[in-house]
Formats: structure tokens, sequence, C-alpha cells
């Protein structure tokens, strides 16, 4: 298990490819998912090198999670979410598609499932 740098999120981080940066620091960025499952849809992702949370280090973690809470609390009143969704993938056998670690943050509604 090894950290390809050529991963679509290492792209975005280098800014090769386009993404909605919706927060950034030294150490995390969250942008807006390319096909959300729910309005205001956010990944937030180190910006230190890590495949997933197998192999991320504590302090980055730390910061990621962070950074989740503050998004969270924010599309409670961005989106007038009654809940939230936090989801996070680890390897294809655990449903990760893009291997660098990241943390969906999703705003939920009673009643509106999530679409696929
Ligand atoms: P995973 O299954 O690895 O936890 O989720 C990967 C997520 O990355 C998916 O929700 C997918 O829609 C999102 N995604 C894949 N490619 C891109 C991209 O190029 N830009 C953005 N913003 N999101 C992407």
């Amino acid at each position: 298990m090894t950290y390809d740098p050529n991963n679509i999120f290492a792209k975005i981080l280098r800014g090769e490819i386009p993404s909605h940066r919706v927060y950034e620091d030294d150490k995390v960025l969250a942008f807006l998912d390319i096909m959300p499952r729910a309005t205001g849809h956010t990944l937030v992702i180190p910006k230190a090198p890590s495949r997933n949370l197998l192999d991320v280090a504590p302090e980055d973690l730390d910061a990621v999670m962070a950074v989740a809470q503050r998004i969270a609390r924010a599309q409670l009143g961005v989106f007038e979410a009654e809940g939230i969704t936090v989801t996070q993938h680890n390897e294809h056998a655990g449903g990760q598609e893009v291997f660098h670690l990241h943390v969906h943050v999703i705003p939920r509604r009673l009643g509106v499932e999530l679409r696929p």
C-alpha cells in the first residue's frame, strides 16, 4: 500500500485540475465533491501525502477532523441541514476510489435520501 502522487486529489492539491475550494489552511484543503450525494457534499483532505486512515500521521488526521467539524457546523446554516453524515473509505474493499485520504461531510435533511 503505497502513495501514488498522481492520484486525482494530489493533482487538485497541486492546482493541476480545478476544484471548488471551500476551505484551506497550511495542513488541510476542503472542496466540493464532483458527484455530490447531497447539495454541499464536501471532501476534506490533508495536504501531506497519505493514502488513507491506515497510514495517515495522527497530527494530519487531527487537522482533517477539526476542519470536518468546522465544515459540518457551517453546513447547518448554509444548507439548512438537520444532520450531517461523515464517511471515510479505506482501500478497494472498503469502498475507496481515490487513494489520497479524504473525509466526506454531507449535509442531511429528514426524509431526503442520499443520491446514488
Ligand atoms: P471514495 O469512494 O474514494 O471515498 O470517494 C471518492 C470521491 O471523490 C467520490 O465521491 C467522487 O465523486 C469524488 N471525486 C472523484 N474525482 C473527483 C474530482 O476530480 N473532483 C472532485 N471534486 N471530486 C472527485
